[in-house]
C-alpha cells in the first residue's frame, strides 16, 4: 500500500489521566484493554503486510503514554516491532514517557531492545502551573528519570514544553529554561499552547475559568527561550525544536521533509505522499476491525496538490534549513520564485526571509511574522492557473 515508507509510528492511546489541554486520542482505560492492545498492533502489522526493505529510518512509540504498558507487554510489543521494522538503515528508535514512569526495569527493556531516544513530557517546570494541569508530581521525578536513562546508556533525552499555559509567569519560565539548558537534556520541543476543540481548557476558556498569558508575554517567553538555549549550545533547527548538534530528531525531520510513513494503532495516520490513511479513533472499532481481519483503515483522504504545496511551504519554512525550492519544483512542478517573486522579494527586504542556494530560509526576525508570510505565499483557489 505505501511504497518505500521512511518511518514507522506506533500509537499507544492510554494515559494515567486526561490532561486538560490534550486533543490527542488518549484516555484512562481498563487493565484488560491495555493488556490486549499490543496483540492488536502486532496483528495490524501482519494484516497490512508492512515491510521495510532495509529497516525504517526511524521508529517512534508515542501516545498516550507508552510506558503505561506493563513490563512484559512493553517488552513484547517493542521487541516485535523492532524485529520486523528495524534494519541497517534504522538510526533512531524513540519512545515518549512521563518522568515518573522511568524505572530501572523499564529502562532495561528500552535499552535491551535498542531504543536510543526518550522524550520526557514535562510541559512546564513551574510547580503551580503543573499542579493546575494535574502533573505536579512529574517535577520531582525529572532528575531521577534523566539519571536512570543515562545509567542505562540512553543519552539522547528530550523534553517537551508548552509555552503559554495558564498563569505561567515570565520569570518562573525563564528560571526553568535556564535550569533545563544546563541539564543533560539534548533536545527541547517548545510549542505554544493551542486551545483545541473538545478539551477541558476549551470549555474553561468559554466560561472564563482560566487566564492565559497575553500574546506579548508568550512571544517574549519564546524569544528568551531561544536566546538561553542558543547560549547553552542548542541549535534551533525548527521553529519549535532545539537540539545540541547531532541530537536533532530524525523522526520529525522525515515528517517535515514530507516523506511517506506508516502509523499503527488507534487513530494512527499513514501517508504515501498523496493519500492519507486514517485508522479508527475508537478502540472498539479498531479492535473489531483487526479481529475480523477486515481493513482497519477507516478513511482515505486525497491530499490535493494545492494542499500538498502549501504544506511543503509551511513545513519547509519552519525548519532552519529552509524550503528546498528545487524539491518543490521537481515534486510538484511549482517554481515559487516565478509565481511569488514579488512577495518573496518584499519579505527579503524586510529582513524576514533570505535565499541561500536553492533554499528559501526564514530569518529569526521573520519567525513572529510567519503567518503573514505564509498567507502571501500560499496558493488558494484564485491561483488555480498557477497550478
Ligand atoms: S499524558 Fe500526553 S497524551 Fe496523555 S493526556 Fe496528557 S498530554 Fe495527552
Amino acid at each position: 500500500m505505501i511504497k518505500n515508507p521512511a518511518s514507522l509510528y506506533v500509537h499507544i492511546p492510554f494515559c494515567k489521566s486526561k490532561c486538560p489541554y490534550c486533543a490527542f486520542v488518549s484516555k484512562k482505560d481498563s487493565k484488560e484493554n491495555i493488556l490486549n492492545y499490543p496483540d492488536l498492533i502486532k496483528r495490524e502489522f501482519e494484516l497490512r503486510e508492512i515491510g521495510f526493505a532495509s529497516g525504517a529510518l526511524s521508529i517512534y512509540f508515542g501516545g498516550g503514554t507508552p510506558l503505561i504498558l506493563p513490563p512484559e507487554s512493553l517488552n513484547d510489543l517493542i521487541g516485535f516491532i523492532i524485529e520486523k521494522a528495524s534494519g541497517p538503515k534504522t538510526s533512531e528508535i524513540s519512545i515518549e514517557s512521563l518522568p515518573s514512569l522511568i524505572t530501572d526495569e523499564k529502562c532495561e527493556i528500552l535499552a535491551g531492545n535498542g531504543i536510543n531516544r526518550v522524550t520526557l513530557g514535562m510541559q512546564s517546570f513551574n510547580d503551580g502551573v503543573l499542579r493546575d494541569i494535574g502533573r505536579f508530581s512529574e517535577i520531582k521525578y525529572f532528575e531521577t528519570a534523566v539519571e536512570t536513562l543515562l545509567k542505562h546508556g540512553i543519552k539522547n533525552i528530550g523534553v517537551d514544553l508548552i509555552i503559554g499555559l495558564p498563569d505561567d509567569g515570565y520569570n518562573a519560565f525563564v528560571d526553568s529554561v535556564i535550569k533545563l539548558a544546563s541539564s543533560k537534556i539534548k533536545h527541547i520541543s517548545a510549542y505554544f499552547l493551542k486551545i483545541e476543540e473538545g478539551t477541558e481548557f476549551e470549555s474553561k476558556m468559554r466560561s472564563g475559568d482560566i487566564r492565559l498569558p497575553s500574546d506579548g508575554r508568550t512571544c517574549r517567553m519564546y524569544s528568551k527561550l531561544g536566546k538561553i538555549l542558543f547560549n547553552a549550545g542548542f541549535n534551533r533547527y525548527e521553529i519549535s525544536n532545539f537540539a545540541i548538534p547531532g541530537f536533532h530528531s530524525v523522526h520529525n525531520t522525515l515528517t517535515w521533509d514530507y516523506r511517506p510513513y506508516i502509523g499503527l494503532g488507534v487513530s494512527a495516520v499513514s501517508f504515501d505522499g498523496e493519500l492519507r490513511y486514517n485508522n479508527p479513533v475508537s478502540l472498539e472499532e479498531y479492535e473489531v476491525g483487526i479481529l475480523s481481519r477486515k481493513p482497519v483503515l477507516c478513511s482515505v483522504e486525497k491530499i490535493e496538490k494545492e494542499i500538498r504545496v502549501n504544506e511543503r511551504i509551511m513545513l519547509g519554512l519552519r525548519t532552519s534549513r529552509g524550503l528546498d525550492l528545487s524539491v518543490l519544483k521537481d515534486m510538484e512542478g511549482i517554481d515559487l520564485l516565478k509565481h511569488r517573486g514579488t512577495e518573496v522579494q518584499s519579505f527579503i527586504k524586510k529582513g524576514w526571509l533570505k535565499i541561500t542556494g536553492d533554499h528559501l530560509i526564514l530569518k529569526t526576525k521573520g519567525i513572529l511574522w510567519l503567518d503573514t508570510i505564509l498567507q502571501n505565499l500560499f496558493f488558494d483557489k484564485k491561483f488555480h492557473k498557477f497550478l
